[in-house]
């Protein structure tokens, strides 16, 4: 399975993708945006968040785990 990352080294924290995909991207208590684990991630909305994110911050990632 793949799943969404963030480059937080990009992110200019515009909350875009929260807001797009709320079930998988949340701002954690340290203030951060990250990616919520999911058993399955809802690929249409996840693509949204990537095209709208204005820093290109956000990719899919092979898990390698399950590719085999
Ligand atoms: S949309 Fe992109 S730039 Fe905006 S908060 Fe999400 S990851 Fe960061």
């Amino acid at each position: 399975m793949r799943r969404p990352v963030v480059d937080l080294s990009d992110c200019v924290d515009c909350e875009g993708c929260v807001s797009v995909c709320p079930q998988v991207f949340v701002r954690n208590e340290t203030g951060y945006i990250e990616v919520q684990e999911c058993a399955v991630y809802p690929e249409a909305l996840v693509e949204e968040a990537i095209m709208m994110c204005p820093s290109h911050c956000i990719f899919w990632e092979d898990d390698e785990e399950t590719t085999s």
